[in-house]
């Protein structure tokens, strides 16, 4: 039986987008100031929650809270279970929007807000793709939880709970990223390294160095404050640094004392040539300035190993996977003082074929004669890849393809979904590559016709993956 998929999803969007609005409404930001035992990250992710599963109970399905956290929505039978991680919890709307973030609106077919498109559309867009199976009576041999999360921009702690006390799904995915797949996630782990405090000597001396705010992101801003004797030629160098290099800045002088600010461009660690590191730009620019001791140790070494260095080439840490791509490095956070010394936190995302361990070695190695030290950052994550040949990602890709008549490919990225919760988890939609991308940005909105397109798909592969 041929099923018009897209004919399904037609005469039920007006329910669709009533729902949506529902869940949209709700302010579901994290929020620890008000987070109690039976509301672990705040009111609001417990409301969004509560009532995505009010959704489902209304619709006949068996649903379950489990602490407030996650919770599902289940449909079908069999020993099987597959599942689809969605969440309601979203970033803080920031500035500079033109509506009201949580009072969902649709302007030149496209809804407006915080969470339309990360996740709390492609999360309706997945639920109502279950409810289409259902309301079609097909046949199915498996069972599907709609699994929807509340911390997922934060600690995941959602899905810690949940996974550990409920079933896990054998196979699954997460729509929350982009079509047609996203079958690998790169590993991720930081290390830091750090300078001893000594600034005496040299014509300068260092009072402070400062850029960035997350190991995660590209350093938009740098600051340095130095005492100098040599201001003016530094003041002179510092418009030509400029004018020759894709930055912007201020330089201030105060007898000796000079103050430096740089502004590049922020972007996503696991694309650090997508940004413009403030950082390395201005350690790079003082390097060529006699400073004292370790101050002059952290710009060097700033400057020839780090600077421009996004696949870690001069530290001899490059690999590619033929499959998952490149090691990237982002140098995320510098800060020095003659009190605490010099720390440069690095960022790795790296394929298959590298580990932590070998990383750290390798820093170390060719670090060594700075005489610096290495040390481990947070907890890590391993790659994960699921093979293109896994019945799991040619179903999706081919599910795809029939619905786009794009040919789907295989892709891995630097960043974490929840595909990677399962063995075979990926990731899939519900961002188009023809959409425009504004999750965690102001006016983030979700195209109508890319909702009723993902709904369609989802409903599709789902019922070739659970019939
Ligand atoms: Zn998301
Ligand atoms: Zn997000």
């Amino acid at each position: 039986m041929e099923i018009n998929w897209q004919k399904e999803v037609e005469s039920r969007k007006e329910a669709l987008l009533e729902d949506l609005f529902t869940i949209l409404k709700i302010d579901s930001v994290r929020d620890d100031a008000k987070a109690t035992k039976e509301m672990p990250v705040g009111p609001g992710p417990k409301e969004a929650l509560e009532a995505f599963l009010e959704i489902g109970k209304r619709d006949g399905f068996l649903t379950k809270n489990v602490g407030n956290l996650a919770g599902h929505i289940e449909y079908g039978e069999g020993e099987e279970l597959m599942g689809v991680f969605g969440h309601v919890d979203v970033v803080p709307t920031g500035s500079g929007w033109d509506t009201d973030p949580f009072e969902p609106i649709i302007k030149e077919e496209r809804v407006y807000a915080r969470g339309s498109s990360d996740d709390k559309g492609p999360s309706m867009a997945a639920y109502y793709a279950i409810k289409i199976i259902r309301d079609l009576g097909l046949p199915v041999s498996k069972r599907v939880r709609m699994i929807i999360g509340t911390d997922e921009e934060s600690g995941w702690q959602c899905m810690d709970h949940y996974l550990a006390n409920e079933e896990l799904p054998s196979f699954g995915f997460s729509p929350d990223a982009d079509f047609p797949i996203i079958n690998g996630e790169k590993g991720n782990t930081s290390l830091y390294v750090r300078f001893r405090s000594d600034v005496a000597g040299g014509k300068n001396q260092l009072v402070s160095f400062d850029a960035g705010l997350r190991e995660n992101m590209v350093p938009q801003d740098a600051t340095a404050i130095f005492t100098s004797q040599e201001a003016e030629r530094i003041e002179a160098d510092f418009f030509t640094f400029i004018e020759n290099n894709p930055v912007t800045g201020t330089i201030e002088t105060e007898g000796e004392k000079i103050t430096i600010e740089l502004v590049g461009k922020s972007s996503h660690g696991m694309n650090p040539s997508a940004g413009i590191n403030a950082g390395t730009y201005l350690a790079t620019f003082l390097n060529q300035y006699s400073f004292g001791g370790d101050a002059a140790t952290f710009f060097q070494l700033i400057s020839e190993m780090i600077h421009m260095e996004h696949g870690a080439n001069k530290l001899g840490l490059a690999h590619t996977d033929e499959i998952m791509g490149e090691l990237t490095m982002n140098a995320g956070i510098f800060t020095f003082t003659p009190e605490e010394g010099g720390l440069v936190a690095l960022n790795f995302r790296y394929p298959t074929g590298v580990t932590e361990e070998g990383l750290e070695i390798k820093l170390e190695t060719a670090l060594h004669h700075f005489g610096v030290t290495i040390e481990k950052g947070g907890h890590g994550k391993l790659p994960h890849y699921v093979p293109a040949d896994d019945p799991l990602v040619s179903t999706l890709l081919a599910v795809y393809e029939k619905h786009t008549g794009v040919k789907g490919k295989e892709r891995s990225i630097g960043g974490g979904t929840y595909g990677r919760l399962l063995e075979r988890g990926v990731a899939y939609g519900a961002l188009f590559p023809d959409s425009i991308d504004t999750m965690h940005q102001a006016n983030e909105f979700l195209a109508l016709d890319d909702l009723f397109r993902a709904t369609a798909i989802y409903a599709d592969a789902i019922y070739e993956l659970i019939k």
